[in-house]
């Protein structure tokens, strides 16, 4: 990325911001010559290959509405379910990839559930993860007590 005002190639990423419909990423960059700031706007579509093998765009929406079905009855608010949808498409779009599997984003989903509330992640690991029974549920909550994570 060549600075637009002196064309050196060295600059430095200040600030970075994913737009509300995730199809773009803005960075803010700084000239290390001449130190002067400019704008890219950089529009990379981040795909999810689903287990049927079929392609879509990744939605953050959906993210958030599987994550509420998990949360029913429990204290979490939207802004933590928009928080939770940002994480997880921010740790997708770190690795650089741009295609990833849909159980690449459940797996996404875990950790930061599991930050915000124990039980909405027992019941969201219980679908993504097929429990089938209770040796599943006591296992994945010893892991909880334990403070390990999946
Ligand atoms: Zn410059």
């Amino acid at each position: 990325m060549h600075c637009p005002f002196c064309q050196n190639p060295v600059t430095k990423v200040v600030d970075t911001r994913i737009s509300d419909d995730g199809h773009s990423i803005r960075r803010r960059r700084e000239c290390l010559s001449c130190g002067k700031r400019f704008t890219t706007v950089e529009t990379t579509m981040l795909l999810v290959m689903k287990r049927s093998g079929s392609v879509e765009p990744f939605d953050r929406d959906k993210v958030v509405s599987g994550v509420r079905k998990a949360c029913q009855g429990r204290p979490i608010n939207e802004d933590d379910l928009k928080m939770i949808g940002l994480k997880v498409e921010e740790d997708l779009r770190a690795r650089g990839l741009a295609q990833v599997k849909s159980e690449d984003v459940g797996k996404a989903i875990l950790k930061p559930l599991h930050d915000l509330d124990e039980v909405a992640y027992l019941r969201f690991a219980s679908v993504y993860q097929n429990f089938e029974g209770l040796e599943d549920f006591e296992r994945a909550i010893e892991e909880l007590k334990q403070g390990k994570q999946q």
